[in-house]
């Protein structure tokens, strides 16, 4: 049987090289202390995939994922990535209903933040963001009809502090914009978020309206802006190349973020997405595309080849 790089054969495909590599990263750093069983598990995380190869309502070949074990560990690079795309495809599949219901209705994009705090301080930091945050949203003023909100931490190349933030996207109603509608303005927000905080300081906050997009043809793509948005909220809690960066961090901020919620849904969004982790099938269709797959659709198998950081295979006769 010939055999082909995955990656040379599906565009969409490039991240599960990357991600793989740094899955064995991750595993590596693990061997050894006490998350050693995490090791074992990432070490097995999608080593083997199983494909259809369709051909998508485009007329197009499209290679589909239909066999895959994960591991499930909330750092594994494979699982986050999976995870997140996840993520994106729930709402995305929600956004006609609510199109439906909420016509009119705009979207804001909220990014607030405190200042780096040490990393064994990660966990304290954030049920206090979370605390503010909820004083926030329960305010009269508070404008959205919904809200998703993610949390991200990166972390800081020169003293390894933690720089905790959320990302919330917001839909707000047709009239948040004018005159009488109860816009917010950055100050406001900042003000807000600081009182909320109980800080004593001026926390960072950045708000900006979600925009159509212009087309390349012309014109604008109303959903375009907002599919960008979502793709910013709805991203990973740590970046995979830091999680690699650092042994005792990544150790520690196993630690401070046991089973805490990187992604958190309020108002009426609640009714149209849900926050239940997902399980394999979930990850295995996490880009899926539309249209059906036939058994009779040829398969290919790819395994992980540590040694060349590859996803290599090829069709099974
Ligand atoms: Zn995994």
């Amino acid at each position: 049987m010939s055999e082909f790089y995955l990656t040379g054969l599906s565009d969409k495909d490039k991240p599960w090289d990357y991600h793989r590599g740094l899955a064995d990263q991750v595993r590596d750093l693990y061997r050894g202390t006490e998350f050693a069983s995490y090791a074992d598990r990432i070490g097995i995380c999608a080593k083997l995939l199983e494909f259809a190869l369709t051909t998508a309502d485009s007329g197009e070949m499209l290679f589909r994922l239909q066999t895959a074990s994960f591991c499930r560990v909330r750092h594994c690079p494979v699982c986050q990535w999976r995870r997140s795309l996840m993520w994106k495809a729930r709402f995305l599949k929600a956004l006609p209903a609510i199109t439906i219901d909420y016509p009119t209705a705009r979207w804001i994009f909220l990014t607030i933040s405190v200042p780096n705090c040490q990393l064994v301080e990660l966990r304290q930091t954030l049920t206090s963001m979370n605390r503010a945050w909820k004083r926030l949203s329960e305010r009269k003023i508070f404008p959205a009809l919904g809200w998703v909100k993610s949390f991200e931490v990166t972390r800081n190349k020169k003293d390894g502090s933690a720089h905790p933030h959320f990302h919330i996207l917001m839909m707000v109603p047709a009239g948040y914009f004018g005159s009488r509608g109860g816009y917010i303005n950055q100050q406001q927000w900042t003000d807000l978020w600081k009182d909320c905080l109980r800080a004593d300081y001026k926390p960072h906050v950045h708000v900006t309206a979600v925009k159509a997009r212009k087309l390349h043809a012309g014109g604008a793509d109303p959903g375009a802006g907002l599919i960008v948005a979502i793709k910013e909220t709805l991203k990973y809690s740590v970046k995979g190349e830091e999680l690699v960066a650092d042994a005792s961090w990544l150790i520690e901020l196993t630690h401070q973020l046991h089973k805490t919620r990187a992604i958190g849904l309020g108002g009426v969004l609640k009714d149209y997405l849900s926050e239940a982790e997902p399980d394999d099938e979930n990850l295995i269709h996490a880009d899926d595309q539309s249209g059906e797959v036939s058994p009779d659709d040829p398969r290919w198998w790819f395994s992980w080849r540590e040694m060349v950081k590859r996803y290599m295979g090829g069709q099974i006769t």
